[in-house]
């Protein structure tokens, strides 16, 4: 009998998926609340073998420059770049965007980005003209109910280069603030910090498939 047919006491209970939150510096706390809402397994991330097994993970908003510096001095820089090249779904939120960027502009000197996504990525773009502003947003690929979404910027990167794999969930003025190449999405704000878990219940769906 298929699957949807069996009486729902009967039917097999879905694995939850672990997703990893990267856990060297910035907002792990307010990521891990989001996906647990959305029923996925948070696990911290600090080390190497805490990415073993991993559904998914989720590179924090915070300091680009500071989750660069860590990730290589605790190992995690080549082996997560390995795991974006097999596969593995990953969702970046502000500094984590500019993590997942080939390319980023106005970086420090010294700083590396794990890539994976084609695009180059200015930081600070938005924090030239305004630090922090709130924005309705409508978002491709959320549960269209007309709502909008509550999208908190704070010393935002915006995307100055897409390659032609990669879609536009979203914009701010003509700048993509939202995108996903495959398995990889990034914004430039944070749904973490918001009630609304609706970008987190997309890559946590992402995580599942
Ligand atoms: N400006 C920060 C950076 O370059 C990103 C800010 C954020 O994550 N809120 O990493």
């Amino acid at each position: 009998m298929p699957v949807d047919e069996q009486p729902a006491d009967e039917q097999p209970t879905r694995r939850r998926p672990v997703i990893g939150v990267l856990a060297v510096q910035g907002d792990v706390r307010e990521h891990v609340a989001a996906l647990n809402a959305c029923g996925a397994e948070p696990r911290l991330v600090r080390r190497p073998q805490e990415l073993e097994g991993l559904d998914g993970l989720v590179v924090p908003g915070g300091e680009s420059t500071t989750i660069d510096r860590l990730s290589r001095i605790f190992g995690l820089h080549e082996p997560v770049r390995r795991l974006i090249a097999e596969g593995l779904p990953v969702y970046g939120s502000c500094a984590g965007m500019i993590q997942l960027a080939d390319e980023i502009l106005d970086g420090h000197a010294e700083q590396q980005t794990f890539g994976g996504i084609d695009m180059t990525v200015r930081r600070n773009a938005f924090g030239r003209q305004v630090d922090s502003f709130e924005t309705g947003l409508q978002i491709r690929g959320l549960p269209q109910d007309g709502r909008p979404f509550p999208a908190v910027f704070i010393r935002a990167p915006w995307v100055e280069r897409l390659g032609e794999d990669v879609e536009v969930l979203a914009e701010v003025e003509g700048h993509p603030v939202a995108v996903r190449q495959g398995r990889l999405l990034a914004t430039s704000f944070h749904p973490e910090v918001t009630g609304d878990h609706r970008v987190h219940a997309l890559f946590v769906e992402l995580c599942s498939g």
